[in-house]
């Protein structure tokens, strides 16, 4: 892999919280790419919602098939600036380790309860589960990522929260920029979440083409199939679109990307942290990225099938917080290791990493 001057390196990482010896066989995101994937928070992501609950059926995206997708645009992405991609991979592998079940109703359903306890953020949350959630190893809590993996899993973080994190906030503060790799990441999810809940969507019925032809970008790659291809079945038709929209916008991001690369001139890290931000969709891309979010928003997300279930994960996670504020007693041992913690704080730790089912099945076994 030839790396850019501009690309993170695993030599010249900040470190880890917790020193240790370097292995012969992986580098330091290597490493970490493989801590997370045996974490058990991975595996749960197999049961979390993205869109659709977890039961609506087999095809649909979960959160791990999810960051599967977001590793793999991020990859591609990688390669072309000359950055690294491990570190994409490990970052993009645990970008949301930290969702709670019932994507994001319930997020916010958590926040909601959380409000007066220093609220529940789920980028915050995913870094909870790699520093100190995950309990794998003998001399620590967490996985001790290395400072790379940590700064690319917090994407967002409001400035209350931003001031007790030490070197790792001040970004936020500052208003910096992370890694290129982070910022890889940070658009990849966009890109992969954009296109796979329109297959999602229209897999269950909700989308159909006329709707989708709305969109001037997949009406453009809707004709171009159709002209090229004549007669195909619905699926052959919507997966070319899809996969050429995806083609078409990842292009886009590395063109964009170069050319502020030029414009910056960056040498080293420390300048991509320090200059504005350089993985971008370009002004006309944007226009459409802008559009398919808001035709999801509209069509997808607030369409009665999927508000219904938001309702319901409001209502099921809000009657478990209340339920576990009484019952604090049936919160496993291992969560409460931490004495300067909040009981809500352990609360809102132990119901974010719930699966769909375990925190359906609790609910429904908790007498009203
Ligand atoms: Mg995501």
């Amino acid at each position: 892999m030839i790396l850019a001057p501009y690309a993170s390196s695993p030599e010249k990482s900040k470190g880890r919280v917790y020193d240790e010896a370097p292995s012969n066989l992986r580098n330091v995101f290597q490493r970490d790419r493989d801590r997370i994937i045996h974490s058990s928070s991975f595996r749960r992501l197999q049961y979390k919602t993205q869109v659709f609950v977890n039961h609506e059926g087999d095809m649909f995206r979960s959160r791990l098939t999810h960051s599967l997708e977001v590793a793999q645009v991020s990859r591609g992405i990688a390669r072309s600036l000359n950055c690294h991609e491990d570190l994409v991979e490990a970052i993009a592998l645990a970008h949301d380790l930290g969702h709670t079940p019932f994507g994001h109703a319930g997020q916010d359903a958590l926040n909601d309860c959380m409000r007066e306890f220093g609220g529940f953020e789920h980028n915050l949350q995913s870094l909870r589960v790699v520093d100190k959630l995950e309990k794998k190893y003998a001399l620590f809590d967490g996985l001790n990522l290395s400072y790379e993996v940590r700064e690319g899993i917090l994407k967002h973080c409001s400035l209350k929260n931003a001031r007790k994190l030490g070197e790792l906030g001040q970004r936020f503060l500052n208003k910096t920029q992370p890694t290129l790799e982070a910022q890889i990441v940070n658009i990849a999810d966009e890109i992969a979440y954009l296109h796979h809940d329109l297959d999602d969507g229209f897999r269950s019925g909700i989308l159909d083409f006329d709707l989708l032809k709305s969109l001037h970008f997949f009406k453009d790659k809707y004709d171009q199939v159709i002209n090229e291809h004549g007669s195909l079945n619905h699926e052959q038709i919507l997966n070319e679109i899809i996969r050429r929209m995806m083609n078409m916008i990842i292009r886009d991001v590395c063109n964009e990307s170069f050319k502020k690369i030029e414009t910056y001139n960056p040498t080293t890290v420390e300048d991509v942290r320090a200059s504005s931000s350089i993985v971008n969709f370009s002004e006309s891309m944007l226009s459409h990225i802008k559009q398919i979010k808001q035709f999801s928003r509209v069509n997808l997300y607030n369409h009665p099938r999927i508000s219904n279930m938001t309702d319901r994960a409001h209502i099921t996670l809000k009657k478990l917080f209340k339920y576990f504020q009484i019952n604090y007693d049936l919160i496993p041992n291992s969560f409460k290791t931490d004495v300067k913690e909040t009981k809500e704080r352990i609360i809102s730790d132990y119901i974010a990493g719930m699966t769909d089912r375990f925190a359906e099945q609790f609910s429904e076994n908790i007498k009203n």
